[in-house]
């Protein structure tokens, strides 16, 4: 009578063997990169910023440009006006003391004053010099 010798269990059908692959391949979740798909648009976009026609820059003193109404190359007659930074000026004059008629002071100081520039051919209004917008 052979003895049954209670051997422990080794289950050949599942080896444990370290060098097996895993059961899930390693390229199911790494994935490749995907191709990034470059939505390259030729069309500038950097056109708007630099105008063609440059616009002159309207001061205190008369400028040369061309007037879009007769559309002469002119030079532009400038007139003052009173604006707001004169009347800012006046208040922070009464607010100083100055109001026994020295408020009025910045009424007569073409420096505070808007500029308007017209056209000397047609009138037109080309264009203003506002200190205080
Ligand atoms: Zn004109």
């Amino acid at each position: 009578m052979e003895p049954t010798t209670e051997k422990p269990q080794e289950n050949p059908s599942m080896p444990q063997d370290p060098n097996a692959p895993p059961p899930y391949p390693s390229t199911a979740f790494a994935a490749p990169p995907q191709p990034v798909a470059y939505t390259s648009q030729p069309t500038a976009i950097n056109v708007m910023h630099t105008p063609v026609i440059a616009t002159p820059i309207f001061r205190d003193i008369p400028v040369r440009t061309s007037c879009a109404n007769c559309r002469s190359d002119i030079v532009t007659r400038t007139e003052f006006e009173v604006g707001s930074m004169v009347w800012i000026s006046c208040f922070v004059a009464v607010i100083f003391g100055l109001w026994l008629g020295c408020c009025l002071i910045p009424f007569c100081i073409p420096a505070l004053k808007d500029v308007v520039h017209y056209c000397p051919n047609c009138n037109n209004v080309c264009g203003k010099f506002v200190r205080l917008h």
